[in-house]
């Protein structure tokens, strides 16, 4: 049997892995002239490949229920398994895992030579621009430099950082075997706020507690270090909102993160405590002045700004509206949100094939016998932490074995 993987990123290289054995000719056909150029940037060159914390809510698409059937705990121990077996010790920072080694070229090289000792032939230089199903075959690039295979794998990946080979001709080929696209958008992403306070601060970070509100309702919080950029904000905490946003804008919905920049404290009244009490302790200095050493200069005026207080007044000189308005500025500062950054600049997309149209335990589609679907092709998108790659590894693994056995 003559298995042919599309695409030789993360999850193309562990279906391979999977569908190798004795029985089968295995050939990844990959577009770049080397396999997994995104992972070689993932994790800042680091490739944060793992997670402690596997709970499901840290991903997220349209078909949660057929999600829950691919990331069992089962498959995340075996997926886990195979990065030891094939020599990647980890290093846990905060539970996110990362290779010893700090090189997320070590993980690339680690899964391509585990594919070669089992015998996977990899062509590079190989863009797959159209597969036909003909007499139960599959006809790949059937006009010019065509292959033929008995099954497919499509680890294609969606369209973030297209650079790196994944541009969305995956989407096209999924569709050309019927399947249903959910509308590809930004993923772990900098967002762009409508106020022009954003150039003010850039630069500066921040411990925050961001909540994001859709059309006044509010939809989800995340505490982290936000940084602030000339469009708007970036940082773990944001990127783990993007995706919401930039699904809600698509949608039309008004979108705004109201940013609190005392997260450890939960009220307005403690906040309002929190500064009387300060006063108490912090005295003889301007507002300006006052703030200094809790937060960044730069943040200091942009807050002051906000709340329209003159930053060459004392504290005491304010009066209860002021106080008020500064709090509320400090626990509640809220951001119009009009837009992220482009594909070109996500680390995901979220969107993709629906998983509906895809049997979890095989991932072969529902839509043409012995096509199997894997990694960020499908509608799964997950936050900062390695859950993409988690997702790319378990949702290939599934796929080789489908693949191999059927
Ligand atoms: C900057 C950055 C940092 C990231 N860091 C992390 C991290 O630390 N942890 C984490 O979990 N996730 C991270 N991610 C996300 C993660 O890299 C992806 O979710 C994952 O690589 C998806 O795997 P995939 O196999 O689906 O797609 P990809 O890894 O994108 O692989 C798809 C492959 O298919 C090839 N291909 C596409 N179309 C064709 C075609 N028509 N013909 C032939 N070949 C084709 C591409 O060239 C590519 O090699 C990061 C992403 C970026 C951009």
């Amino acid at each position: 049997m003559r298995i042919g993987v599309i695409g030789g990123g993360a999850s193309g290289l562990v279906a391979a892995i999977y569908a190798a054995s004795s029985l089968n000719e295995v050939v990844i056909l990959e577009r770049n002239n080397v396999c997994g150029k995104k992972l070689l940037v993932t994790g800042n060159g680091k490739c944060n490949y793992f997670n402690e914390d596997m709970t499901l809510n840290h991903y997220y698409s349209s078909s949660g229920e057929v999600l829950d059937r691919i990331v069992t705990l089962e498959n995340q121990k075996e997926a886990l398994s195979l990065f030891t077996k094939i020599g990647i010790w980890p290093k846990i920072k905060n539970g996110y895992y990362y290779p010893a080694s700090n090189q997320a070229v070590s993980v690339r090289d680690a899964l391509q030579l585990e594919a070669e000792l089992l015998g996977v032939k990899i062509i590079n230089n190989f863009l797959v621009e159209a597969i036909i199903k003909k007499d139960d075959k599959f006809i790949v690039n059937p006009l010019s430099n065509s292959l033929v295979f008995d099954k497919i794998i499509l680890s294609t990946g969606g369209k973030a950082m297209p650079l790196s080979g994944s541009d969305g001709k995956g989407y096209d080929l999924a569709k050309s075997f019927d399947h249903t696209i959910i509308e590809p958008c930004p993923g772990l992403v900098s967002l762009c706020g409508a106020e022009k306070y954003f150039k003010d601060c850039s630069g500066v970070r921040c411990e925050v507690k961001l909540s994001l509100y859709e059309n006044n309702q509010f939809i989800k919080s995340e505490t982290g270090e936000a940084h602030f950029t000339d469009e708007g904000l970036s940082g773990i905490c944001t990127f783990n909102l993007s995706s919401l946003v930039a699904r809600g804008l698509s949608e039309g919905y008004q979108e705004e993160i109201v940013i609190n920049f005392m997260p450890w404290l939960d009220s307005l009244s403690a906040v309002l405590e929190f500064l009387e009490d300060r006063s108490t302790k912090v005295t003889g200095r301007t507002l300006f002045q006052f703030f200094e050493g809790l937060y960044n200069y730069k943040l200091i005026k942009v807050l002051l700004a906000k709340a329209k207080i003159n930053p060459e007044k004392y504290y005491d000189e304010l009066n209860k509206k002021e106080k008020h308005a500064l709090a509320k500025t400090i626990y509640a500062f809220n951001l119009k949100i009009i837009g992220t950054n482009s594909f070109d600049r996500a680390q995901i997309c979220s969107g993709g094939v629906t998983l509906n149209e895809i049997n979890p335990y095989t991932m072969e589609s529902l839509k043409t016998s012995n096509l199997y679907l894997c990694g960020e092709l499908l509608d799964v998108n997950g936050d900062c932490g390695g859950y993409n790659l988690v997702f790319a590894w378990i949702s290939g693994m599934i796929a080789g074995k489908g693949a191999m056995n059927d």
